[in-house]
């Protein structure tokens, strides 16, 4: 019995051991499942434009498309090719995050000025949609990641105004709280089904896949937007009603 009350500790702790083993090795078998429907998602994504630029390059090569037609053909080509380079360039940043954001540098930053640089680099998509944004707030300073920061608002205002309709406005908000700094992006746009709450922080996950390549969208921006809140211990929150629009609003600790 005196043997048994030495070795029980022991027992019990290569039981528990024994138990985290087995709970990590899950852990790396989702992951590399993730990782695996990943790859499989972005050839696919990839190979998509490809197929479509390689397909309108051969028809006007052997001549068959019509004097008339070869602008919009041109045009295609290049639709296709801009959604492969924001394609790349989503991919690079999700990869970026995925290493938990390591060599990106935290500073002092004003939150509302990087909201405004957001929003103005999307002024001209806007106006071309009729879509009108507005941002308000003030100053906001905290120590955050700036391009991160850039990165959440410049997504969330690019769906705000994509799922918008012409004559829609977005509003965007910076307002400080005594230990958060809220950033709100409000659209009058088409809405998010219930049930896709959840689902669309997902990668790859649209509501309506047509509509999201229509407007440019590689079913990524969200997924970054999540990733960057969460390097940043804040979290988002979604409001939302069919056919009237959507709210999204990040929460991020001083
Ligand atoms: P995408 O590149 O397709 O826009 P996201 O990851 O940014 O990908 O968003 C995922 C999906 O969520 C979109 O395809 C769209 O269906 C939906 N969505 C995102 N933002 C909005 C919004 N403001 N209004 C309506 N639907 C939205």
């Amino acid at each position: 019995e005196e043997e048994y009350r030495e070795i029980a500790p022991l027992l019990r702790r290569i039981q528990s051991q024994n138990e985290q083993l087995k709970q990590d090795q899950k852990e790396i078998e989702k992951a590399a499942l993730i990782r695996q429907e990943f790859t499989a998602n972005v050839s696919h994504e990839l190979k998509t434009p490809l197929h479509a630029i390689s397909g309108y390059a051969e028809l006007l090569e052997n001549e068959m498309v019509k004097e008339e037609d070869i602008k919009p053909f041109a045009s295609k080509i290049r639709g296709e090719s801009s959604r492969m380079t924001k394609l790349v360039e989503d991919i690079i940043d999700l990869t970026r995050l995925d290493n938990g954001g390591d060599e990106m540098k935290w500073e002092d930053c004003d939150l509302y000025r990087i909201a405004e640089n957001a929003v103005d680099s999307l002024e001209v998509a806007a106006t071309a949609l009729g879509v009108e944004v507005t941002v308000d707030g003030s100053d906001a300073t905290t120590r955050a990641i700036p391009q991160l920061i850039y990165s959440i608002v410049y997504n969330l205002c690019d769906n705000a105004i994509k799922y918008n309709h012409s004559g829609g406005s977005v509003q965007v908000r910076v307002q400080q709280t005594s230990y958060n700094i809220v950033l709100s992006v409000k659209d009058t746009g088409i809405g998010i089904p219930e049930e896709s709450r959840e689902r669309i922080f997902e990668r790859f996950y649209r509501v309506d896949k047509s509509r999201s390549k229509e407007v440019g969208g590689t079913g990524l921006g969200l997924s970054i937007v999540k990733h960057a809140v969460i390097i940043h211990n804040g979290k988002i929150e979604v409001k939302s009603k069919l056919g009237e629009g959507t709210e999204m609003i990040v929460t991020i600790p001083k």
